[in-house]
């Protein structure tokens, strides 16, 4: 073998061994097909009560602002056109859990001496 063939059968298995470790395309696994995400929220004996819906992006910078900023819960309004107003804790664990499991169920802090249980889920757009 002189030079130039090594060279070439070198590039050559090179180029093989490359394209045999790269992933698989996403796209051609129908079970990991990419669906766009969004954070809704199911609010129990509602009385006009919202729950702004999230997309995936800012639930994602929520537990990473959670996390920036000493696990301290971030704290989200559900006021809606009701006279009073709950306050949603979303800590780490929450988002964690609701991130791996798609939906958790949570309860608002108290107003007006009552709380709602809120189903967190994650649906698709
Ligand atoms: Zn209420």
């Amino acid at each position: 073998m002189n030079r130039r063939t090594l060279l070439q059968t070198t590039a050559i298995t090179t180029l093989g061994l490359i394209m045999s470790s790269a992933p698989k395309s996403f796209a051609t696994e129908p079970e990991l097909e990419a669906q766009e995400l969004q954070l809704t929220g199911l609010i129990t004996n509602n009385h006009g009560h919202v729950f702004t819906t999230l997309t995936l992006t800012q639930t994602i910078l929520i537990l990473q602002q959670i996390h920036k900023d000493s696990e301290k819960p971030s704290l989200v309004s559900i006021k809606g056109t009701s006279g009073h107003d709950h306050i949603l804790e979303l800590t780490t664990s929450l988002l964690l859990e609701l991130l791996t499991l798609g939906q958790i169920e949570t309860v608002t802090q108290p107003g007006a001496n009552h709380t709602h249980p809120v189903m967190l889920q994650l649906a698709e757009i």
